[in-house]
């Protein structure tokens, strides 16, 4: 997704000022950045999709993150939103989409260092390198010219294996060849050390072109799956692309306790345990520049009464 005109001008003058002014006057204390992944090469399935963090860069948005709000856990943000534990310091959680390998290669050895605890969105289906996300998949027929596979949709995904066999691309040497995403065990092993995980539907659509069941079907079958494989006491869930066009509050009954993420920027939300969260790939800027532009957003977003996504 490219970066609006208005939103670029923020993130060339907003850092004109120091970054505790916007917090001040934003009146927010919860930030939750999101990635997919840190990788010093691009890899070839997200190449032509987004920018990625580097290690450098990455490491540098953490250290501004902790210059200016303190780390929390998940388990923090569901006292937050299930038992009204309002956050008295700027606080922030990291979370990552897609449940990619570099999660546990690169991403997880910065935390654990830095004390810095996170949640890992998995989609089901691609655990343990099991499918590709079809996403991914127009990423690497992409790379062998076939750049209009890029508009492929979700309903049409099967026209990308279909290209693929013509172009002599095999998707499945792929997986087994570079394992794109976590496996179990390593999944099983970060629990351990602390990290948290939710789902990110079974294989990423966009839910809001699906009907009511396809949409019950994809959270429940996914959170089902996370829940039990990894023996977790919680259930979260980050919508896949976005969750514009769909009523969280009418997909989790309030009986499973399930916190959920969108991705809309540093926003209110009307529906109940729904929080959005703001994505820090869009740009390489240095975190300084766009977390100061989304703060100076929010303050502009208030006065003109349009904080809060409603549903
Ligand atoms: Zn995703």
């Amino acid at each position: 997704m490219s970066v609006p005109m208005h939103v670029r001008w923020l993130q060339k003058t907003a850092p004109a000022l120091p970054f505790r002014l916007w917090q001040k006057w934003s009146g927010e204390r919860l930030f939750l950045p999101f990635y997919h992944v840190v990788s010093d090469e691009n890899p070839v399935h997200i190449r032509h999709l987004y920018p990625v963090r580097t290690v450098r860069q990455f490491e540098d948005d953490l250290d501004f993150l902790l210059k200016h709000f303190e780390p929390v856990s998940l388990e923090r943000i569901f006292a937050y939103s299930f038992d009204n534990q309002i956050f008295t310091k700027p606080s922030f959680h990291l979370t990552f989409d897609d449940g990619l390998r570099e999660c546990f290669d690169v991403i997880r050895p910065i935390l654990l260092q830095k004390g810095i605890p996170a949640t890992f969105f998995l989609n089901s289906a691609f655990v343990d390198n099991q499918d590709l996300m079809f996403r991914y998949k127009a990423s690497l027929l992409a790379e062998v010219g076939q750049t209009l596979s890029l508009n492929c949709s979700y309903a049409e995904r099967h026209k990308l294996d279909d290209l693929a066999s013509a172009c002599g691309l095999d998707f499945r040497a792929f997986l087994q060849q570079q394992k794109p995403y976590l496996t179990i065990a390593q999944i099983k092993k970060m629990r351990d050390e602390g990290f948290t995980f939710g789902a990110h539907s079974v294989d990423h659509p966009l839910l809001s072109a699906l009907s009511k069941d396809e949409q019950m079907q994809q959270i429940s079958q996914s959170m089902d799956f996370v829940k039990s494989a990894f023996n977790l006491d919680y259930q979260a869930f980050a919508f896949p692309f976005t969750d514009d066009g769909i009523n969280p509050g009418q997909l989790f009954s309030e009986k499973t306790k399930t916190l959920s993420f969108g991705g809309a920027g540093l926003k209110a939300d009307a529906a109940p345990h729904h929080l959005q969260r703001f994505a820090m790939e869009r740009t390489s800027l240095p975190a300084r520049a766009i977390v100061s532009a989304e703060f100076a957003y929010t303050c502009l977003r208030k006065m003109a009464g349009k904080h809060r996504v409603e549903r």
